[in-house]
């Protein structure tokens, strides 16, 4: 919390760091660096004074607002480790990563609002946690006017929070220290949780949103993505705030009140980098380009694409409709696992070219190899294989929570002294990189194997 906050209020405490684009449309609330210091500390004093120590784990099931990223930031300034738990999430999963983490507390939202719903997390949560005896305290923040049930262990946190000290001294960390969890389901098996520890993580994400994004000071930066996914952690938390950017929360959805959504808030908080996923571009083109010409858009400079192979159709159409052609557009390839983008477009040499629909080109320190079935590496160019990384980065994770066995399986055993990711790529004849998805999605038909990103893009 120090490199995110603290050193920003020293210089400029009246930056904006957060805008929340709340659901209902046309209610933003800026949050300066100030006063998410002071709601950070608020709410780290409060967990200290419910017995919550250095090294305990804390839930947080919240749907994303300045609220939920200063109990992301109260946990790591008190030196407990977060595992953020997507809100839409039900009971049982919910419960299942409490019990494997061993949670002491669960922060959350009497309710939620998303697309113009209501969503029950209070309740959810005291369904999940009648399975949870590691649980001391739910502490609960209200999102709605509406009251929810609160029993012995609630702890109401505005309250709370209203009579703690709005100082806090941040607790010293090692650099290997956990920062925090964060499930991951796979395909297949109990969902792992990969740990991201303290100094590598925040560089690496801090660096990645540099770079890759070119985030300039001043810049408005909108991640979509929700801060239950690694997304949310790296690109609308932990990078932007630790370059003192100005981050968007959105918690609603792209097609609330209409598909015109995104745009019209791209129009109205000016923003000028756009990171969102491939899903969201495909469901828009559907609508027609009106509802983006509708919206100004000559703040954007760079658009960003994560979560999944990007189609070549849903690449131009995010190009050249929403980006007028005008804007670069990144691929970012990576995983939970890597804790920041390893391979993308950018950076590279200024105006070196972007070949759409793929990630291209390593980041610093990205070493990518491709692999045969034999376990041997493919050398030259114009070839596919399972993708691996040559050596250590700082964003690496860590293990897998609990079980360092199952980490060392998953990833350093099919080709020992690599990490792999468990996806395909082609490496091109230029040498660039290109996603094909995951290995065990491949089918083999006549001896070609064919990997689920390019059957979509065919389709
Ligand atoms: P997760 O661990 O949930 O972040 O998912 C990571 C997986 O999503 C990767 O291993 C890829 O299979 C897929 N993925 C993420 N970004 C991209 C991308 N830009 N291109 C292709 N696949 C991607």
């Amino acid at each position: 919390t120090v490199n995110c906050l603290d050193q920003h209020v020293e210089k400029s405490p009246n930056r904006v760091a957060l805008i929340w684009e709340r659901d209902e449309p046309g209610t933003a609330v800026h949050v300066t660096y100030r006063e998410l210091l002071d709601l950070t500390c608020r709410l780290a004093n409060t967990l200290k004074k419910y017995g919550i120590q250095k090294g305990d784990k804390v839930a947080i099931y919240m749907s994303v607002s300045p609220l939920s990223v200063a109990a992301m930031l109260a946990c790591a300034r008190i030196g407990a480790v977060h595992t953020v738990v997507f809100a839409g999430f039900s009971a049982e999963s919910l419960a299942g990563r409490i019990m494997d983490s061993r949670c002491k507390a669960v922060i959350t939202y009497n309710q939620g609002v998303r697309g113009g719903r209501t969503i029950q997390l209070k309740a959810t949560v005291d369904e999940a946690v009648k399975n949870c005896p590691s649980i001391e305290h739910i502490f609960v923040a209200q999102r709605t006017d509406n009251k929810v049930q609160m029993g012995d262990h609630d702890i109401p946190l505005e309250e709370e929070m209203a009579k703690a000290a709005s100082v806090c001294t941040p607790e010293s960390m090692d650099s290997e220290d956990m920062l925090f969890i964060l499930y991951t389901s796979g395909s297949t098996g109990k969902p792992k949780g990969i740990v991201h520890t303290q100094a590598g993580y925040l560089l690496y994400s801090a660096l990645t949103h540099k770079y890759v994004f070119d985030y300039q000071q001043g810049d408005v930066f909108g991640c979509v993505a929700d801060i239950g996914w690694i997304t949310g952690h790296s690109y609308v938390v932990y990078g932007p705030l630790c370059n003192g950017a100005t981050s968007v929360l959105f918690e609603s959805t792209p097609v609330y009140p209409d598909p015109g959504r995104y745009w019209e808030v791209v129009q109205r908080l000016k923003i000028n980098q756009f990171y969102g996923a491939p899903t969201a571009i495909r469901l828009l083109l559907n609508y027609g380009e009106e509802w983006v010409k509708k919206y100004d858009r000559s703040s954007l400079k760079t658009l960003g694409s994560v979560g999944e192979p990007i189609n070549h159709e849903a690449w131009q159409w995010f190009y050249h409709v929403v980006g007028e052609g005008r804007c670069t557009l990144v691929d970012t390839w990576w995983q939970t696992e890597t804790g920041g983008i390893c391979i993308a477009p950018r950076p590279s040499e200024e105006k070196a070219e972007i070949i759409p629909a793929m990630a291209m080109r390593p980041f610093f320190g990205i070493v990518p190899v491709l692999m045969d079935e034999n376990g041997k590496v493919i050398d030259g160019n114009d070839v596919s294989g399972a993708l691996c990384i040559a050596q250590p980065w700082p964003g690496m994770a860590r293990t897998i929570y609990g079980d360092d066995q199952r980490f060392v399986d998953a990833y350093f055993k099919a080709y020992p002294g690599y990490y792999f990711t468990g996806d395909g790529a082609y490496r091109t004849k230029k040498g660039y990189y290109q996603i094909t998805g995951r290995i065990d999605d491949v089918i083999n038909i006549s001896g070609h194997r064919l990997g689920t990103a390019e059957i979509e893009d065919a389709m």
